[in-house]
């Protein structure tokens, strides 16, 4: 699938900064990449993303410095200046893409208030469609953030045409604080998504035996709502090495390759024979681990499964299993899957689950914003009888 991805605000423009380093990495050129923003230092900061994709907005509003936590700002300022960031976009070329992909961190302000607009304005114009990869904060980063994510996060579901959900809470280890592992983070998000939106295009390896291609994306996408995706690793274990471990037992190294990042080698071992159980086995564990978003599987209307490694590692028994064990497991019965041959030393299965019916972490996010709510309502309540009475102000 050909993307064209706007990293909106900070947190969106860092993610598509990694998305373009990726891509340039592996020149596989799938992904095209621009940065909008109302903070200027926001921009500088970035390194992959080319000065003239770096998109400021609102500058007679915020001279550069960003809107802070103003959301309803963020969305003014957007609106007001649509028609600068879309002839960006017109100007990037969109005729070879497949889909728009709009990256944002949902609590802050400027992708908060702008995703939204932006998502409604680009499908008005475009017939591909328009999804957002949305940020939401962990509850420790204070009520303000959930308010702003649920409010950008009810408006953007109904204008995007899906929405695919990272929980920064979810992935934070224990006693770590947000800000500080935002790297690893970002990381863990181009790693999947990476996988799945390059899911079609011909690479160095070829093309699949089952290729998975943009429309399947599309129609497994096409009910709406939010989507969580799921990721698991395997290694692929040479005979030569096979043999090496045979000797040394299990030792662990670090490897560096397509998948992305460093990786302890200690996940289960994928050995030449008994292939579709080791790709059924992958699957559940992607399925069953730690997702973009935590969410009750079985109520996902719909799935994708992709298989991505060497060509030798792929089993078309194995895939077809893999979606059977899925389709029993959630609510539709739409699944659709194959394969992506990458050079690695890991095969790595992503399961998309589409339309996802209940999240807990969504409930609470939007629980914590009707409260708020009610809190500012009652604070504004209280200020405005407070100065009622008894003394006169100069003027009126
Ligand atoms: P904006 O620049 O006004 O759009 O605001 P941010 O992009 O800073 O969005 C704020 C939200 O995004 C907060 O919930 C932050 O925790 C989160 N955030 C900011 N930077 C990052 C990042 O690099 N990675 C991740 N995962 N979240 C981030």
């Amino acid at each position: 699938m050909r993307v064209f991805f706007i990293g909106f605000g900070q947190a969106g423009g860092k993610i598509v900064d990694m998305f373009i380093e990726q891509d340039k990495k592996l020149g596989t050129h799938s992904f095209r990449g621009i940065a909008v923003n109302t903070a200027r230092t926001d921009l500088m900061g970035l390194k992959h993303i080319e000065l003239k994709d770096r998109i400021l907005i609102g500058q007679t509003m915020v001279k550069g410095h960003g809107v802070g936590t103003d959301n309803v700002t963020g969305a003014r300022v957007t609106a007001d200046e649509i028609d600068s960031i879309i002839s960006a976009v017109d100007s990037r070329g969109t005729h070879d893409i497949d889909a728009f992909v709009i990256v944002a961190g949902l609590g802050g302000g400027t992708g908060s208030g702008g995703s939204p607009v932006l998502a409604r304005h680009l499908k008005r114009i475009y017939r591909e469609p328009v999804y957002a990869l949305g940020i939401i904060p962990a509850p420790e980063e204070g009520r303000l953030y959930s308010y702003n994510a649920a409010r950008s996060l009810t408006t953007l579901v109904n204008e995007a045409d899906n929405t695919f959900i990272f929980d920064n809470s979810a992935w934070k280890n224990e006693g770590e604080s947000v800000k500080s592992a935002f790297e690893r983070l970002n990381n863990e998000v181009v790693r999947r998504f990476a996988i799945l939106f390059r899911a079609g295009e011909v690479g160095r390896m070829g093309v699949g035996e089952m290729v998975v291609d943009s429309s399947e994306i599309i129609n497994t996408l096409r009910g709406g709502g939010i989507t969580s995706v799921g990721y698991a690793i395997s290694e692929v274990i040479s005979t030569r090495t096979k043999q090496q471990r045979g000797l040394l037992g299990g030792i662990q190294k670090n490897i560096k390759d397509t998948f992305g990042g460093k990786k302890e080698a200690n996940e289960e071992v994928l050995m030449g024979e008994d292939r579709s159980a080791k790709i059924v086995g992958l699957v559940r564990r992607a399925m069953l681990g730690r997702l973009t978003l935590p969410c009750d599987y079985s109520t996902a209307e719909r799935a994708l499964v992709l298989l991505a490694g060497p060509p030798d590692e792929m089993d078309r028994k194995g895939v077809e299993k893999a979606k059977s064990w899925v389709e029993e497991n959630i609510a539709g019965v739409e699944v659709r899957g194959g394969d992506y041959p990458v050079n690695s030393e890991y095969v790595a299965a992503v399961v998309m689950l589409a339309t996802v019916g209940n999240a807990p972490r969504i409930k609470e996010l939007l629980d914590i914003a009707k409260e708020t709510k009610e809190e500012v309502i009652k604070s504004k309540e209280k200020k405005s009888t407070m100065f009622e009475e008894g003394i006169e102000p100069l003027f009126e």
